[in-house]
């Protein structure tokens, strides 16, 4: 079969690419100090659109149970619905509209935690824009980077995206309970996570009835 494969950028964007990405590592760093500095867990949350993400920090709060040290940033492009469904549990929440960016980057995060009241806070949970592309490109400064995605997305995700599974500290695999109606094959799945990244310790959660959300919680030391 013929393949055609991308060579990079054109020669004219290679410059501003590196650029861009070496001012992203830059503010990442400074984000990075200003969270340990408060001694603020920060945690970056990416995944594709409907994967569960919301509902996994929904159900990471509800378990935890002490809210007020949790604060979320949600990115989205234009909405305000996730913040809204996490400021239900009682967490501290700021949304962030990247508009037609389709990922946060750390100067967004710089310029939200500026804004924010992180008095007190100890765990900071990142929602990223849902994509599994261009996220992993861009650190924002957080600790751990987790990657959601779900059985709903068909058996090819994760083989499809190494590069975000690559950056990934932790892997979880949302709606197992829908495995069968997908024709999903879940150690398959595991297999190829583990083929990519065999260092992320893989999850399979169904947030909604909050199944794995504890190994969750114990893999990323939020128990305080
Ligand atoms: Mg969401
Ligand atoms: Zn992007």
């Amino acid at each position: 079969m013929k393949v055609i494969k991308s060579r990079g950028p054109e020669i004219f964007d290679i410059e501003l690419e590196k650029d861009l990405l070496a001012k992203n590592r830059y503010l990442a760093k400074e984000n990075k100090k200003r969270f340990d500095r408060s001694n603020i867990l920060a945690i970056d949350i990416m995944g594709s659109i409907g994967s569960g993400k919301t509902s996994m920090i929904k159900a990471i709060l509800k378990k935890l149970g002490m809210s007020k040290k949790i604060a979320v940033i949600a990115g989205d492009l234009t909405t305000t619905i996730d913040a809204e469904r996490i400021e239900r549990e009682g967490a501290r929440v700021i949304q962030v509209n990247t508009g037609r960016e389709c990922h946060l980057d750390a100067n967004l995060i710089h310029q939200a935690i500026k804004r924010m009241n992180l008095d007190g806070v100890k765990v900071l949970f990142i929602e990223n824009v849902g994509n599994l592309i261009c996220p992993g490109e861009f650190p924002l400064g957080a600790h751990k980077r987790l990657v959601v995605t779900s059985v709903t997305e068909g058996p090819y995700m994760i083989v499809k995206h190494p590069y975000i599974f690559r950056e990934a500290d932790v892997i979880v695999l949302n709606k197992i309970d829908l495995a069968k109606a997908m024709k999903v094959n879940l150690s398959q799945l595991e297999k190829d996570a583990k083929k990519i990244n065999p260092h992320a310790p893989f999850i399979k959660t169904n947030a909604l009835s909050g199944i794995g959300i504890s190994k969750i919680i114990n893999t990323l030391g939020l128990k305080t």
